[in-house]
This record gives C-alpha cells, structure tokens and sequence, in this order.
C-alpha cells in the first residue's frame, strides 16, 4: 500500500488534467434543462472508464444518472452534482466558450446555451471524487452514491428522479451531500447550520380585460391598467406585511399586454418570482399575492377569475445541524483558515434538499470558492 494514514493521503496532489479537459469539454457543450442527453452519456462513459466497480443508473427522471460503490458494511452517502445550463449567451471570449444553441423543449424557442451556473465544475468535481474514492477503497467502508442530477435550473429535476423510482435503484442513503460554486476565491468552502438557501417560488398570472378600441376605454376593461395596479400593489407586501426582521423578495419579471397603440387589450399575462427564507414568510407573502391579484381585478371589474398558474417552485435549504457540524471538523481539519462554518443564508434556490426530504434522512448543501484571487 502506498500510503500510511489519511492525512498524508489528503496531502497527496492529484494529477487533475483529465478533469480539466473534462471541464472544458463541458463547459464547450453545455446543455439545457430537460435536454442534458450527451451530458449524462459523458458522465456514464467516464464513470465506467474509471473501472473501480461502480453500478450506472442511467435515464432516472429524464437524464438524470447514478452510480454506486458498494464498499463493504459502514454509512450510504450520497453526493450530488447538478447537469443542466442555461439559455444564456456566453460573451467570455474564452478559448474553450460556449457557442451552442438549442431548441428548448419547453417552448420551441431556438436560444444560446452557457454553463453559467457552474454545473460543469459541478460534474467535474464530483466525477474527480468518484475517481479519488474508488482508488482509496482502502481507506473507507460504506456505500457510496454519486449522483448527477438534471434539471435543477427549472426546479423539478431531483422530484423526477424520485418520483422515477431513484431509490428502487440506489439504497437509501444516510445522508445526502451537495455543493454549489460561489463568486468567492478558488480554495475557499463556505457552510452554515440550518437555513442556506432561501425559497423560490414562480407564477405566470393571466389578467382578464375586455378588448376595444382606444378611443371608446368606457366600453372596455383595460387589462394593461389593472396589472400596472397589481404590479405596484403587490410591492406592498414585502414592505407592509412582512416583518422587517424577515426577508422576502416579490419581483414581477415580465409584463405582457397588447401590441398597438390605439387598441384595447383583452388580457394580459405578469411572470412573478417571489423570495423567502422561513416556512412561515413563504405561505404568508404567496397568500398576499393571490389575494391581491384576485382583489385588484374585482376592482377592475374583470370579467373572469385571473388564472395563476405555478411555473417552478424550489423549496427551503436547511441543512441538518449534526451533518453541519460533523462537516465543520473534517472541512475546519482540512481547508483550516480556508473553510468559514457561518456564511450568511444566500438568497437563490435549490432543490437538491428533495433527494433527502423524499425519504426523511438529512443533507447538507455547502458553498465552494471557484474565482481566481488574483481577480
Ligand atoms: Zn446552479
């Protein structure tokens, strides 16, 4: 054996060109949510190219794959690493950029497509570590779970893998472990106990009018001034309802209304994302926005009951208190000066915490550093 204890093989620098080119080759092929087919084939090819004995599970919730080191009696960890990227245009000018489009499968709509949520370091690391571990059998016992997971952008991919029979197909773990990359110095690790990550929640809101022409408004319902209404209005709630010490955030992303000047729209469709940090906050703040938008067209007189419809919604990150602290020795050991136990809750959504909540066991979501400190 080549090594005589843990901490000298911590030590050890591994040879990480293969996974640099590994996340070039990502970061040049990026795909969207839903659509992550040669993603995930890269990843099982590569994992099965590692020849150490992990089990693949491929096609679990659409593209979503795992694989499985079964290492002899001791703890099922599992960690996960999300695939998708985004309908962003990459204006980097780096050597290995994005110049893809696709087709988007959820409305047909040709776009440019960027890893620029860091996904690809995300695969990248976490194939780095199934590398790692299965060379160090020696060195631990359990089961370990290495799962890459779709669609985490659009907030419904880890849902799908469990609704698709994920743990019919991989043992239950312990605990579930993930990270997400962080515009803070590369080397850094962030954590906190209970909440990390803040909730999202997403709607498209169809507002009722009636249609007409420009110069008759008394023979119609205008829908372009009803949503102006509801848009100001809901700004009320976060600065009204919510208690001060809280934090939410109501945002109406896009409004949609007519094409002309002289015409009177029949309806009109606001996209609203609204941010919160605690259970309570949440169900309050999304309760005030449907009794506003619902209050504000019987003001207007609207002909119909606005339609409002859920687009995405991420859920809470806590992370369970044992797992953090258990995570604050071993990182605090390693990472020393380097690793921060006590980040501040970050205001963006995840939904790795499904994989976890699904089957009652605990997780833990932690924050690394990816920006060179010279910049
Ligand atoms: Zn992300």
């Amino acid at each position: 054996m080549a090594y005589q204890s843990i901490p000298e093989l911590l030590a050890e620098k591994p040879d990480l060109t293969r996974y640099e080119h590994l996340y070039k080759h990502l970061h040049s092929h990026p795909e969207l949510s839903l659509q992550e087919k040669e993603t995930a084939s890269t990843i099982a090819s590569h994992l099965e190219s590692l020849d150490v004995g992990y089990e693949i599970h491929t096609s679990i919730g659409g593209h979503g794959l795992a694989g499985v080191l079964a290492n002899g009696p001791g703890p099922t960890v599992l960690l996960r690493a999300d695939i998708d990227a985004l309908p962003v245009l990459e204006l980097t000018g780096l050597p290995y950029a994005s110049t893809v489009t696709m087709t988007d499968v959820a409305d047909g709509v040709e776009k440019p497509v960027m890893h620029a949520c860091g996904h690809d370091m995300h695969i990248s690391c976490l194939l780095a570590a199934a590398e790692r571990l299965g060379h160090l059998k020696f060195a631990w016992k359990g089961t370990l779970i290495v799962l890459f997971q779709p669609n985490e952008e659009r907030g419904a991919g880890a849902r799908a893998m469990v609704d698709n029979g994920l743990y019919d197909k991989v043992p239950i773990p312990d605990v579930v472990l993930g990270q997400h990359v962080m515009p803070m110095p590369s080397g850094r690790l962030g954590n906190r106990p209970s909440t990390i990550m803040g909730a999202a929640d997403s709607f498209n809101v169809t507002l009722y009018g009636r249609g007409g022409h420009g110069s008759m408004p008394h023979r119609s319902i205008d829908p372009v001034v009803l949503a102006a209404n509801v848009v100001l209005r809901l700004q009320n709630i976060v600065s009204r309802e919510v208690d001060p010490a809280d934090m939410a955030v109501v945002t109406v992303g896009s409004v949609q209304a007519g094409s002309t000047e002289n015409v009177i729209a029949d309806h009109a469709v606001l996209k609203i994302n609204i941010r919160s940090t605690t259970t309570m906050t949440r169900e309050k703040v999304l309760a005030a926005v449907r009794r506003i938008i619902k209050a504000e067209c019987e003001a207007s007189n609207s002909p119909k009951e606005p339609l409002i419809e859920a687009t995405s919604r991420f859920p809470l990150t806590i992370n369970d208190s044992d797992v953090a602290a258990r995570l604050a020795s071993s990182f605090g050991d390693f990472f020393n000066q380097d690793f921060d136990s006590g980040i501040p809750t970050v205001n963006g959504s995840e939904d790795v915490s499904i994989l976890a909540t699904s089957i009652n066991k605990p997780y833990n979501f932690w924050f690394v550093g990816m920006v060179s400190p010279e910049l």
